[in-house]
Order: structure tokens, then C-alpha cells, then sequence
């Protein structure tokens, strides 16, 4: 079944993103909400054409833990690829000051597991794994978006944008050609995102660098970032201290990572997601209607 256009109706816009926006669309014909995201590129028919050849796979198979795909087509030289709509958005906008450990080990379990899948079932390396492109539902479902399932896509992202690179691990960092790219650097993505996660901010960020070569180069030079010892547990700090090993082949593998204390005591857990998610769904509406009312107020004074 080929999704199109004109089956559509456009909803509201969901977010932006460094190629194009995000859009809730209902699917008139089989009454399914979705998430339509517009990736402009200056592309030709044919790598067009291969493009969607490539997204194809993923009609194959789903996870529990990877944002099912519906379709995709082209409008022009526009990509548009249709997913499951998520209810709560992505991680970036409800982790608020830091989530607390029990939801950061289910958010954890369930990013690994996407991970493994896409690359034990349809060898898939993620190529960006970020809180952004982790998205939640009120049911408390957690799920893997925005994976590097088509070569040409990426090869025509790449060369249109250079983007943040701040996710990246060190060996990124240094050989910076796409070909040295391996599963373990989407580990280290994993660890930074997992800091972030607990910290409440982008580890690398907050204005301690003043630009992004200082960055970077204490991502490559730097010890790497670390949990707070008040607030997690030892056996939580080890497991993304083994993300963060700067030395990639010394990373666990996916499997290793199942398999640590950590994760094994919280598998056995129960963690009612799916309040977690309501209640920091409320806290980021209260954010946004409070700062509403502060550029309101702004507005004011100057009339
Ligand atoms: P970047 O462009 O750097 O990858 P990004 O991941 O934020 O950043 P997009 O992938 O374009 O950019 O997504 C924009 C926003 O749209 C996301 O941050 C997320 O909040 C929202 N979004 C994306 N996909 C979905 C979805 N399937 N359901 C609900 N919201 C979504
Ligand atoms: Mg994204």
C-alpha cells in the first residue's frame, strides 16, 4: 500500500528540525494518525527513487522500541516519510532538571533494544542516536526514530548539511569520514544522551565552551562526562561509564549491555511509565505557558 498526499490531512505542526518540519497528518483512508516529516534535499528522480527502494525494508519487520513506518513519497525534490504519530513527543522536552533512575534504566532497556534489533534484523547502524529522536507516548512507550536506513539518504543529508555534531564519539570526531562509522559510536551517542537524560542538559553545553571547536575537542581530549554520584546509583554510573569509554573497541556490545546489573535489575522492576510521562508532559505545558505569559508581559510594556 503507497501512502500519498492527497489522502492527508495536514494537523498541527509537531517540530523542526534541521532539514524540515514535522507535521501531525490523519490518513483519511485508514484513519490512522501519523507523523509526516519533510526532508527538503536537492535531490534528482532516480536517487529519489533509491531512496524509497531503501526505506522499503523497513516494511519488513517492527520492534516495540522503533517508531513504525508507514510509508514514504516525493513531492518535487521533497522526501516526506510518514511513522507512527507518539503522543508525547520526544525525550528532549520532558526530561526537565533530570529523570530519575527507575524511568532512566526503562528508557535505557528500551533504546539498547531498538539498537539491537535494527542492527541484529535489518543491519542498521542508527547513525543518531539523541534525546530528540527518543519518543514517548502516554501509554509509556518508548521508541527509536530517525535511523540511517537509507545510504543514498544519508549520503544526501550529509552533503547538504554538516549540522551539530555534538553527539559524536571521539573516533567521529577525528576520522571524520562516514566509512569509519561502527555500532560502537552509537554507543557513546547512547552514554551522552543517557548524561544528558540525568543531568537535565547537553553535558557538553551550558556556555562552558566558546565555540564549537572547543567543544569538540574536549569530547576528543576530555575525560568524559559522568552521572551524579548523589543521585544514581553505582551500578547506573558503571554502565554509562562503559558507553563512555573513549577507546570504541573497549565498549560493551549491545548484548553485553542487556546483560549488566543494572539493566537486569530493572527489567525485573515495574516503573509506571506512562505517569512519569503525564506528569512531565504537564510540567513542560506549564513551562511553555509561563514563558507565554513572560513574552506577553514583555509585549505589554513596550505598548
Ligand atoms: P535534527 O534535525 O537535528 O535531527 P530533531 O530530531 O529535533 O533534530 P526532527 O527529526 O525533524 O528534528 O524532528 C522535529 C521534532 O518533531 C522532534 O524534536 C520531535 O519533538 C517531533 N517529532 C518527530 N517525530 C515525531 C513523531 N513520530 N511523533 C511525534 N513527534 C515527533
Ligand atoms: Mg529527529
Amino acid at each position: 500500500y503507497k501512502i500519498n498526499m492527497n489522502e492527508l490531512m495536514l494537523l498541527e505542526e509537531l517540530g523542526k528540525g534541521q532539514y524540515g518540519v514535522v507535521q501531525k497528518v490523519h490518513h483519511v483512508p485508514t484513519g490512522v494518525t501519523m507523523a509526516m516529516k519533510e526532508i527538503r534535499l536537492e535531490l534528482d528522480q532516480t536517487k529519489l527513487n533509491q531512496i524509497l527502494m531503501e526505506l522499503d525494508v523497513l516494511h519488513k519487520s517492527q520492534s516495540p522500541c522503533i517508531v513504525e513506518f508507514y510509508g514514504a513519497f516525493f513531492i518535487e525534490s521533497c522526501v516526506y516519510y510518514c511513522m507512527e504519530y507518539m503522543d508525547a513527543g520526544s525525550l528532549d522536552k520532558l526530561y526537565g532538571d533530570g529523570v530519575p533512575e527507575p524511568v532512566l534504566a526503562k528508557i535505557t532497556l528500551a533504546m539498547v533494544r531498538g539498537l539491537k534489533f535494527l542492527k541484529d534484523e535489518l543491519a542498521i547502524i542508527h547513525r543518531d542516536v539523541k534525546p530528540t529522536n527518543v519518543l514517548v507516548d502516554t501509554k509509556g512507550s518508548v521508541k527509536l526514530c530517525d535511523f540511517g536506513v537509507s545510504g543514498q539518504l544519508e549520503q544526501s543529508l550529509a552533503k547538504t548539511n554538516i549540522g551539530c555534531q555534538s553527539y559524536m564519539a571521539p573516533e567521529r570526531i577525528t576520522t571524520a569520514t562516514a566509512s569509519t562509522y561502527t555500532v560502537q559510536s552509537d554507543i557513546w551517542s547512547l552514554g551522552i544522551s543517557l548524561v544528558e537524560l540525568a543531568l537535565g542538559h547537553y553535558p557538553y553545553g551550558g556556555g562552558k565552551f566558546d565555540s564549537v571547536f572547543a567543544q569538540l575537542s574536549a569530547i576528543v581530549n576530555g575525560a568524559p562526562p559522568e552521572l551524579p554520584s548523589d543521585r544514581y546509583s553505582q551500578d547506573c554510573r558503571d554502565f554509562v561509564a562503559k558507553c563512555l569509554n573513549k577507546a570504541p573497541t573497549e565498549r560493551p556490545t549491545y548484548a553485553q549491555l542487556l546483560d549488566t546489573p543494572w539493566l537486569q535489575k530493572y527489567d525485573k522492576e515495574e516503573v509506571d511509565m506512562a505517569a512519569w510521562v503525564t506528569g512531565a508532559l504537564e510540567k513542560k505545558n506549564a513551562r511553555a505557558a509561563a514563558q507565554h505569559e513572560a513574552e506577553q508581559a514583555t509585549t505589554d510594556q513596550i505598548h
